[in-house]
């Protein structure tokens, strides 16, 4: 069965015209303190000759951004709390670089008129704002952060088209896919194939699942990345966020999108044609190398690393997920099935559960279980704009506290 609107498909796929710039790509990170950030700015540190930093957002790390800021040395930082935004402007106030502070000062990194790419690497769905900024302004936006996708996919990709604004996934599973599609006709995709690694617990029973802590679930077996991602990797949460991010980048109806377990995360993701051929994208997990293919799109910059060994990694394992151990997986399947603003509502829940585990607030086991009671207490509404979706995320976080409340206020139990 052949997909029915092709055109559904992110036109950017086929568009195999694309030059890349001629000088240097000029570069915004919006998140650039953290994992992200980080592994963007080691990129562009080996690759000066095709890269430069025009400005660096962060939250609120100021010696971090400090020591990014006088090795880069953009024209312009931005910090989201005013009193570390203070801080940094003094620290700074030899060199010629402007301290922006506050929401206001995000929106406007996201911009900024000297970007050509804006690397979008902010924790949760607080990247929403300046990524719709970026897109505004029709720059070509790297995308690392999900949740913005996850909770207002359809805003976000329509708000693309209008603009001419490029959408680059950085997500590796994504990132996969996107240079799997390159140079195939829309119409001849069958099915997108998302790998996961299963996390920490992929071997855990149900049992075993109940006990673990806060340190088991984030040392992740193969990949290094910031808290919030990492928990989502433990629930498999993640992969239902990826399935829905696949939803709306790549416009594939959701019964097309599958996940498939593969411990070493060598294959990156996979797309299957309807002759029966399965192309995928593979490399070390390492973050860097869907970051750069972002950075410089469509021109690969040359790994500073050192290359894949098929035959040290020996063999690639494959099989299909447990939705009993993980039913993250389902409630992800159930908030798409659903729509409107069940997605923003799961996510943001799942943003407060995550939050509420790492705090040692509630158990492992109950972040699916606070997920669902929230999904279970909305009404989705229609009329999916940015204010719809605000008032739903603030609604389910509203939700999970009266949840947490409840939890604790019955023992815990
Ligand atoms: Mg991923």
């Amino acid at each position: 069965r052949r997909l029915s609107n092709p055109r559904l498909l992110n036109e950017n796929q086929s568009d195999m015209s694309v030059e890349a710039h001629a000088g240097r790509n000029r570069i915004v990170i919006l998140g650039a303190t953290g994992s992200i950030g980080t592994s963007a700015l080691d990129i562009v540190r080996h690759n000066l000759d095709e890269l430069e930093i025009v400005g660096l957002a962060g939250r609120r790390n100021i010696d971090r951004l400090e020591e990014q800021a006088r090795e880069f040395r953009p024209p312009a930082v931005a910090v989201y709390d005013r009193d570390a935004a203070r801080a940094l402007q003094e620290r700074l106030s030899e060199l010629k670089i402007e301290v922006w502070s506050g929401p206001e000062g995000q929106e406007r990194m996201g911009r900024l008129a000297e970007a050509d790419v804006v690397l979008t690497a902010v924790e949760g769905v607080a990247g929403l704002i300046p990524t719709l900024s970026a897109i505004e302004a029709g720059k070509v936006v790297a995308l690392a952060n999900k949740e913005p996708l996850v909770a207002a996919g359809e805003l976000v990709v329509s708000r693309a088209a209008e603009r001419g604004a490029r959408l680059l996934p950085v997500d590796s599973e994504h990132n996969a896919i996107y240079q799997a599609l390159k140079g195939h006709r829309p119409e001849d995709v069958r099915r997108l194939i998302l790998t996961a690694s299963g996390g920490p617990f992929r071997d855990h029973s149900k049992e075993e699942m109940g006990t673990v802590t806060r340190e088991e679930a984030l040392s992740h077996p193969n990949w290094d990345m910031g808290p919030k991602v990492t928990i989502d990797s433990a629930t498999m949460m993640n992969k239902g966020l990826e399935i829905i991010e696949a939803r709306w980048l790549f416009g594939v109806p959701r019964d097309r999108i599958e996940v498939l377990v593969h411990r070493e995360s060598i294959v990156h993701s996979l797309v299957e044609y309807v002759d029966g051929s399965f192309i995928g994208q593979l490399g070390l997990p390492d973050m860097r190398i869907p970051i750069s293919y972002a950075l410089r799109y469509p021109k690969r910059l040359e790994a500073h690393f050192p290359p894949l060994d098929l035959a040290e990694v020996g063999r690639l394992s494959f099989s299909a997920p447990d939705p009993d151990r993980f039913p993250s997986l389902s409630l992800a399947r159930e908030a798409l099935r659903v729509g409107e603003t069940m997605p923003a509502v799961m996510n943001a829940a799942n943003e407060m559960a995550v939050e509420y585990f790492l705090q040692g607030l509630i158990p492992f086991i109950r972040i699916p279980e606070l997920i669902e009671r929230v999904m279970e207490a909305h009404r989705p509404e229609r009329n999916v704009e940015l204010e719809t979706i605000q008032r739903a995320d603030g609604w389910a976080r509203e939700e999970a506290r009266a949840w947490l409340a409840r939890w604790n206020g019955a023992g815990r139990s």
